[in-house]
């Protein structure tokens, strides 16, 4: 299969761009022209002027956005159409409309929306529309800081966490924060209504948020040399306890760039953090919890890669990811907001 692949990459030359995100497998990320972070494959995507066909090998959330930022004329497909972010999934835009109405009447208008790039592209729609921005893992912090001066409340969705740990990182005490429940509309505050600065979304990634601190502890105890690096999507809790905390590009780079020797428990993706473990054979490389596999991005496969390119051969469009001018037009704006920063 990956003959097959290579071969049809090679007919199609210029015209074709597979980009795949850090949690992918070996095998994707080694057919892959570009790999990166939510961000960086973002920009990718945004600066691409050449590739007819964007096949996105990553979740739903992600090729939706290469679909938002390219042009007209680009086709982005998903080699599974299945595969999707749960996080992403905890926020529509029912739910939001919902949210605003009560915190506008509860806080005023004095609200910005930021939401988390894992974020369908009806959410980015609805903050792009209200003046607000996307973040990433990588931006969280710049792009957040610049909201706050905005506007005196964020409300940041939909991963409770990233939202929480950006905040904390900016200055914002714990209490501040309060957190809006998507299910029951209901908003759980501990200070003063009028001194909420962050209103986080009570979503979270399953795969992250389930990291125990209990292996924080464990590490802490039994390898006190080792470095504990980790995903801002863990719990604030877990983020506190270990010694960094960034997206899937700022882990690799860290641990890439370390002296040889050094020691490192890593908090994220099981993909990600085996091909650490292959990549660094003179460092001494553990996962945090070795139950951090996404099955969403282990959806793509070399057989739906594959497929994907004897579609395009054949003309058949069928995984193609579209999102209708009337959502994608706001949505641009929030993300371009972003980029700009
Ligand atoms: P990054 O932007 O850090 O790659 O994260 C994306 C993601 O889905 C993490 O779970
Ligand atoms: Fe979504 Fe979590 Fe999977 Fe990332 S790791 S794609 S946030 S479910």
């Amino acid at each position: 299969m990956k003959n097959e692949i290579l071969g049809i990459k090679k007919k199609l030359g210029s015209d074709l761009l597979i980009l795949a995100h850090h949690y992918q497998s070996d095998d994707i990320v080694s057919l892959a022209d570009n790999i990166g972070d939510s961000l960086k494959l973002a920009q990718i995507a945004e600066q691409n002027k050449t590739a007819k066909y964007i096949v996105f090998c990553g979740v739903h959330f992600m090729a939706e956005t290469a679909d938002i930022l390219t042009e007209d004329d680009q086709i982005v497909l998903m080699p599974d159409s299945n595969a999707g972010c749960p996080m992403a999934d905890m926020a529509d835009d029912k739910q939001l409309e919902t949210a605003w109405g009560k915190l506008t009447s509860l806080i005023g208008d004095s609200i910005l929306p930021i939401t988390y790039i894992n974020s369908k592209a009806v959410v980015k729609s609805f903050c792009g529309a209200h003046g607000g921005t996307t973040v990433t893992s990588s931006n969280a912090k710049k792009v957040v800081s610049w909201g706050m001066k905005q506007k005196d409340v964020i409300l940041f969705l939909p991963d409770k966490n990233l939202g929480r740990n950006t905040a904390f990182e900016l200055g914002i005490p714990l209490e501040n924060m309060a957190e809006y429940d998507p299910l029951t509309s209901e908003l759980s505050y501990t200070c003063d209504l009028k001194d909420i600065r962050v209103v986080l979304w009570k979503g979270y990634c399953h795969v992250h948020n389930k990291v125990d601190i209990s292996k924080v502890e464990y590490i802490r105890k039994n390898y006190p040399d080792m470095k504990i690096i980790i995903h801002p999507e863990c719990t604030h809790e877990v983020v506190s306890a270990s010694d960094m905390a960034g997206s899937t590009e700022y882990i690799i780079n860290n641990i890439s760039s370390s002296p040889s020797g050094s020691s490192w428990a890593v908090g994220t993706e099981t993909n990600l953090v085996n091909r650490l473990i292959a990549a660094n054979p003179d460092k001494k490389i553990v996962i945090l919890d070795k139950d951090s596999s996404c099955t969403d991005m282990n959806a793509t496969t070399l057989s739906s890669l594959l497929d994907t390119l004897k579609d395009i051969e054949n003309n058949d469009m069928k995984r193609k990811v579209t999102v209708p001018k009337e959502i994608s037009e706001n949505a641009k704006k929030a993300l371009s907001r972003m980029l700009s920063l």
